[in-house]
């Protein structure tokens, strides 16, 4: 996955998002980037055809109750999920340590931040659903480093 630099940017106040058993609560600032990411990796963390993530740096970020389970997906890369209910929550990979995505559905209010590009469309399964009006790739929306999902 790996969906590109956070903004520097921030908004007004904060935004909170938590799992599907109220035990995980998050809150963020700033202004992120949203992706939708159709990679296998994605699809098996989550049960979904697609997952949509927003980044934000690591400061941007508290947890405010709960304590994620945590799986290391493939060598670079830790997922948290909720261990009492399974929802997918983070995503961080070793080669951006400052920074951690977070599945945007789980916003209390997501739609506040819409994906503005899709990403490992080279994965899509072919009945998923894609947005003919917003950027795709083929594999990362990262390309400057090169990063693989
Ligand atoms: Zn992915
Ligand atoms: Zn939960």
């Amino acid at each position: 996955m790996n969906i590109g630099a956070p903004r520097e940017q921030t908004v007004e106040g904060s935004v909170e998002g938590g799992c599907l058993c109220g035990a995980v609560r998050y809150r963020v600032s700033g202004t992120p980037i949203s992706s939708s990411c159709h990679c296998r990796s994605c699809r098996l963390a989550s049960g979904a055809p697609s997952v949509a993530w927003f980044v934000v740096l690591n400061d941007q970020f508290t947890m405010l109750s709960g304590r994620p389970s945590t799986l290391r997906s493939s060598p670079p890369v830790v997922r948290s999920f909720c261990g009492r209910c399974g929802t997918p929550l983070t995503y961080q990979h070793d080669d951006d340590p400052g920074a951690i995505e977070i599945t945007t559905a789980t916003l209390d209010h997501p739609e506040l931040f819409a994906p503005t590009k899709e990403i490992w469309l080279s994965q899509k399964v072919p009945w998923a659903a894609s947005h003919a009006d917003i950027e795709h790739y083929p594999r990362t929306g990262f390309d400057e480093h090169g990063i693989v999902g």
